[in-house]
């Protein structure tokens, strides 16, 4: 728990900016400098505004186009997993324009090369090399979050699960939802394609992209902490009494819950030229990237009243984020100039975390 306890601020969001490299297609269309400038060392992303003027907007980390997966996930993802393993909520959020690497980022599985896999199958890897098949149980849901509606991605005739939050606890539930117990790390992968291809083929039927979407994944920790009680600080009634502590009448396991968040795509959708249902998916993208930067502010401005009940995705998030729970956001923009006015807003909606 020294994690959490040393943390001089523990409810703050971390957020770091991810350069994607240029891809080979879009070779002649590089120039990014244009406006903006990576100073890792510094951790400092400059934006430049016109000619004459640019602004310096420090992050807790910045990688640049060569970083490896293996060195974002130490940065950003790593200490949040670490904190699950020791009982508290966590999410790592990857948010950025379609095509700048959220996906590769969080959900890549690197199945030919696994210096290519992303954050969740380090995550489960980690947290699998750390825990004791003997005394702990992890389990993984995968959910779509698509316009209103909490679809399951590992069971795709299940469309519209209910979010519920326990009363006493204020922990969220999602009554109906599979959850798998994973046995090994193969196990998981499994599962994760498994969950893609529901995907695509979810949104094929609806007519829809996946960077329409926010894609979920819940992995649930349950640790037996023996001796826990009598080595504690705490007295077995405190310990009952958190949230993050499961009563078995002995009071002797600890329960917490990782979310690993693939953001819908947050690029503007031109109003004046969609229709329909693009309109109405705009809306939706719109409302929930909306209320989660809200939070964002909240927390680092330590309000005591974070507006998590605005949308169904900060209702999702509502019992990992904040509070004792670590949050790490990835911020991902893209090499192209052509998107000047996207990297610009995305890197604003990262500095209101800071
Ligand atoms: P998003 O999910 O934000 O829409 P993707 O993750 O699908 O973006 O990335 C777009 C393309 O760029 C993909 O082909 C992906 O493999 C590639 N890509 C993204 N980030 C990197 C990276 N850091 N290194 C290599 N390729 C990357
Ligand atoms: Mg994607």
């Amino acid at each position: 728990n020294s994690i959490i306890y040393n943390d001089p601020e523990p409810g703050r969001v971390r957020v770091s900016v991810r350069l994607r490299p240029i891809n080979d297609d879009l070779a002649s269309d590089t120039d990014y400098a244009d406006c903006v400038e990576l100073q890792p060392e510094m951790k400092k992303v400059k934006l430049r505004k016109n000619n004459w003027n640019s602004e310096s907007y420090k992050f807790d980390e910045v990688f640049t186009e060569t970083a490896t997966q293996k060195r974002v996930y130490q940065v950003a993802a790593k200490p949040v997993v670490e904190s699950v393993l020791s009982g508290f909520n966590g999410t790592i959020m990857a948010y950025g324009q379609t095509g700048t690497g959220k996906t590769y980022t969080v959900g890549n599985l690197g199945k030919d090369d696994a210096s290519e896999r992303g954050i969740m199958v380090r995550a489960l890897e980690d947290i699998i090399a750390n825990t004791s098949p003997a005394h702990d149980t992890m389990e993984v849901s995968y959910l779509q979050l698509y316009m209103d509606s909490v679809q399951d991605l590992l069971s795709p005739d299940k469309i519209n699960i209910p979010i519920v939050e326990k009363p006493k606890t204020g922990e969220v539930l999602l009554p109906g939802s599979t959850v798998v117990k994973i046995r090994d790390l193969d196990h998981f992968m499994e599962l994760l394609q498994k969950g893609e291809a529901h995907r695509h083929a979810a949104n094929t039927k609806m007519n829809t992209n996946s960077s329409r979407s926010h894609a979920i994944l819940m992995v649930y920790v349950r640790r037996s902490v023996p001796g826990r009680l009598d080595t504690s600080v705490y007295s077995h009634e405190k310990v009952r009494g958190t949230d993050l502590l499961g009563s078995t009448g002995i009071g002797t396991f600890q329960r917490s819950k990782l979310l690993i968040v693939d953001l819908a795509g947050s690029e503007r959708i031109d109003k004046s030229g969609s229709e329909g249902q693009l309109l109405e998916e705009a809306k939706f993208i719109n409302l929930s990237l909306t209320s989660l930067g809200k939070c964002i502010n909240a927390l680092a401005e330590n309000s005591c009243h974070i507006p998590t009940r605005e949308s169904k995705l900060t209702r999702l998030l509502r019992d990992s984020f904040g509070g004792s729970a670590r949050t790490s956001l990835i911020i991902t923009i893209g090499p192209s100039a052509r998107h000047h006015a996207e990297t610009f807003s995305t890197i604003m909606f990262g500095e209101r975390a800071m």
